[in-house]
């Protein structure tokens, strides 16, 4: 397994590949890799075919960030991201630094963003006002240093993966954005980097999110013609997270599942998601209804 730090090395290496070898599948995450994480990387072996070639980039995307959110704290672990990455037979770990995908901020030499405007403002983007202006823009630069064929993503970014797929449709990008099913624990919880800032208690009631997800797929699902007014879920779901003295609920939402629009009346096939806050945690959890 080959491990590259530079931006040049990289994009040497993608060139070289794309005239010797097969399919390149690219796995952009920030690192603290866990189930979820792997079975993307198994996802994008299976795209790739033995004869192609697996990148995990792992990069802790400053931009992505809100000033006052978990960017220095956010968990990191190196050595074992790698040991990971190794068994699941990785071709290539990419892990750029700050100063190289960012320079000279400070001068202003750095100056283009990627933003899609349309997805964007809605849920997440209401609670972190710069969050997809930085993803789209990493994401972006990953797939022009590692020129993959496709790239994998979770379905737990619901929102972050709609946008993907919109940018890369939007500005011709030759990459197939494969969207992967979210990998849980045993009570439900969908897995999370985040997840570890958990405390004992915060950790046993944070299977609400789960629990709430599946009991509006159950009231859509057995209400007459499969559909019932949203301000009527809503409030039914709300009173069922306050019944968890630690949840905090930031939003819940119910959209178009491709245009991401709000909706009066929620149906089979829509999608709703949530985020919730415990302490300082915020954790999110979405599903199709
Ligand atoms: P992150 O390292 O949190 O930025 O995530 C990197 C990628 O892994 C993103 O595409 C996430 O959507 C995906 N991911 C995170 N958690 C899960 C999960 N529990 N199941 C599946 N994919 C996930």
């Amino acid at each position: 397994m080959k491990q590259i730090r530079h931006l040049k090395t990289m994009q040497r290496w993608a060139l070289d590949s794309k005239r010797t070898s097969g399919k390149v599948a690219l796995v952009p995450t920030m690192g603290c890799l866990h189930e979820g994480h792997v079975s993307l990387i198994k996802r994008a072996r299976k795209s790739a075919g033995t004869a192609g070639k697996v990148i995990v980039s792992i990069y802790v995307n400053p931009t992505q960030f809100g000033a006052n959110e978990d960017f220095s704290s956010y968990p990191r672990d190196l050595t074992r991201d790698l040991n990971i990455c190794d068994r699941e037979g990785v071709d290539v770990v990419f892990m750029p630094s700050d100063t190289s995908m960012y320079p000279d901020t400070t001068e202003k030499e750095y100056s283009t963003y990627v933003i899609e405007s349309s997805l964007s403002p809605k849920m997440e983007g209401k609670s972190r006002p710069a969050h997809f202006k930085g993803v789209t823009t990493v994401v972006c630069k990953l797939f022009m240093l590692t020129l993959p064929d496709m790239a994998v993503f979770g379905a737990k970014d619901y929102q972050q993966a709609a946008i993907i797929r919109r940018m890369t449709s939007n500005l011709n990008i030759p990459v197939k954005v494969i969207i992967a099913p979210t990998i849980r624990e045993k009570d439900g919880l969908a897995m999370s980097s985040r997840n570890a800032y958990l405390n004992k208690e915060e950790r046993s009631q944070s299977p609400i999110l789960i629990q709430t997800l599946t009991e509006a797929k159950g009231i859509v699902r057995s209400s007459p013609d499969q559909s019932i007014q949203t301000t009527k879920i809503q409030s039914i779901l709300k009173a069922r997270i306050r019944t968890k003295k630690l949840a905090k609920l930031d939003y819940i939402a119910f959209f178009d599942p491709v245009t991401l629009q709000p909706l009066d009346k929620v149906c089979k096939g829509s999608h709703m998601a949530l985020a919730v806050y415990f302490g300082k945690t915020r954790l999110i959890d979405n599903i199709r209804l």
